[in-house]
């Protein structure tokens, strides 16, 4: 039984989401139209074409000085020291480049075999079944997808181990071929971005283009592409990135494993860390149709090109550098690493609770009461109870459990850790750090795309709800 508090849209509710006894959530006609305004393309987001433009030249350039400064200059930021000598830096820069990132026929061999086997783990693994939300753009049809991350994760562990152990494919070769292996990884990333683009176009699937070429090319024209059961998009969003992100931290275990004998606690925390990330993908791999990068985010560059590349070879620097320098160079004091791996897993506990809590709080409206159970399932993960405002649009908004403090106790959580991936470091280098950095700046606008978007949405009934849940990230601050 619903119980509402007042009758009208917009009030306080809670108990039985479920609205429309058919498993479906009930969109309003008003929330139709609403949804159809944006399905169009309404602004140009990223500074439009110019701005992407800049991103797609800029991306691979930045991703290129900050490897050669870690791999070849001890972790230093290094860069011209007068006019005479911006040439020769450019120039010793781009010698780097050729004859140490060149994506030779070894690295197309690494990376495609990752590529492919994911892509082969995705279509023949069997997979929990789940559906997503209805989708506006596809006339509120739901899909279903297949979610397997978490038996290909385990056969993917089971693989890369036996291929280590029997000297075909040893780990440590992911970091020796860093350089080579992002190449390719980039490559691939354009390809993809532009490939998709024209295949969509060429047949006919296009949605809420803007008409201009390079920014299509970089939003994307397709939502949801699939080979048969494999949803693409989520397929990249979690085998790709994760995956190496994972791999490379093992890689760097491997390293001082055979370099020293022990595998130091700081290279432990990052496997631990990049492990939680992934196995959380996986493990809660039915949650992630319920985000919005499934139902409305499309699949072009800044999606494909992140997740193929940029994720994997930014994300772990202090994993590179502690593979290739002395420990004493970033060791710390056994109640610092009491105090970081403490911090680490409460932020884990917070993201990954936060995050199921309003994906099963969005399946609950779907009538499913049901829910998954994957190693590890931590206590508090789901609402039972969930007080919620009903919105004349016909969705629920979450006021419950950790949706009560902020509005993005997700994205608080998610920061910390990937300070934590930085912090690991110490002060040996900064460049470790550019995930956080570069996380910041990516979580603030994402926020601002979204919180646009949904006070789009909802109107009134979004105003109410920052009303009562009055801080975006941190209760009291922000
Ligand atoms: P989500 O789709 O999970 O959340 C945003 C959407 O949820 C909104 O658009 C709105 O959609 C709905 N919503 C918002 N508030 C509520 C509420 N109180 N109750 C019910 N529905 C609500 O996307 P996020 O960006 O928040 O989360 C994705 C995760 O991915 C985050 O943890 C983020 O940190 C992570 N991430 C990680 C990256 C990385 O590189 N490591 C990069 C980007 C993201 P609607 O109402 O239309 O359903």
């Amino acid at each position: 039984m619903e119980l509402p508090l007042n009758g009208s849209n917009g009030e306080l509710r809670h108990r039985n989401v479920a609205t429309n006894g058919n498993g479906k959530s009930a969109v309003t006609d008003e929330g139709r139209k609403m949804d159809e305004l944006l399905d169009n393309h309404q602004t140009y987001e990223f500074g439009g074409p110019w701005g992407v433009t800049a991103m797609m030249i800029g991306f691979p350039i930045l991703m290129y000085y900050l490897w050669i400064c870690l791999w070849f200059y001890d972790g230093k930021v290094v860069y011209p020291t007068s006019t005479e000598d911006i040439m020769p830096f450019l120039n010793r820069m781009w010698v780097h480049v050729r004859d140490d990132a060149s994506p030779n026929a070894y690295a197309w061999k690494v990376y495609s075999g990752l590529f492919f086997y994911q892509l082969f783990l995705a279509i023949v693994m069997p997979g929990y079944q789940q559906e997503g939300l209805p989708v506006p753009s596809l006339g509120y049809k739901t899909l279903m997808y297949n979610c397997n991350a978490a038996y290909c994760l385990y056969a993917t562990i089971v693989t890369a181990a036996g291929l280590h152990y029997y000297h075909i494919f040893r780990l440590t070769e992911i970091i020796d071929n860093y350089g080579h292996i992002m190449s390719v990884a980039m490559i691939y990333g354009f390809a993809w971005s532009f490939g998709m683009y024209f295949l969509t176009v060429a047949t006919g699937n296009q949605i809420r283009m803007s008409g201009n070429f390079i920014y299509d090319v970089f939003m994307g024209a397709c939502l949801n592409p699939r080979i048969g059961s494999v949803d693409l998009k989520m397929w990249a969003e979690v085998r790709i990135p994760w995956v190496i992100v994972f791999f490379l931290a093992v890689s760097g275990g491997c390293h001082q494993y055979e370099q020293y004998g022990y595998v130091t606690p700081n290279m432990a925390f990052m496997i631990l860390a990049t492990w939680l990330y992934f196995n959380a993908c996986a493990k809660g791999e039915e949650c992630i149709p319920q985000t919005w990068d499934m139902y409305y985010e499309k699949w072009g560059f800044m999606v494909i090109f992140w997740n193929f590349a940029g994720v994997p070879f930014t994300y772990v620097y202090s994993v590179v550098y502690m593979a290739s320098h002395d420990p004493e160079t970033y060791r710390f004091s056994t109640p610092t690493y009491v105090f970081l791996f403490t911090l680490l897993l409460s932020a884990y506990y917070i993201w990954d609770t936060s995050m199921s809590q309003k994906s099963r709080f969005k399946m609950q409206c779907q009538g499913m009461t049901e829910f998954r159970k994957t190693f590890p399932q931590l206590p508090g993960g789901t609402i039972q109870d969930p007080e919620y405002i009903q919105t004349s649009h016909g969705n629920k908004l979450l006021i419950s459990g950790w949706w009560r403090y902020s509005r993005k106790p997700n994205y608080v959580a998610d920061w910390v850790m990937s300070f934590c991936w930085g912090v690991i470091i110490g002060n040996a280098t900064i460049i470790p750090y550019f995930y956080s950095v570069f996380f910041i700046t990516v979580l603030v606008h994402r926020c601002g795309r979204d919180f646009e978007r949904c006070s789009i949405k909802y109107g009134k009934d979004w105003e109410r709800y920052c009303s009562i849940v009055k801080y975006k990230f941190i209760p009291g601050v922000y």
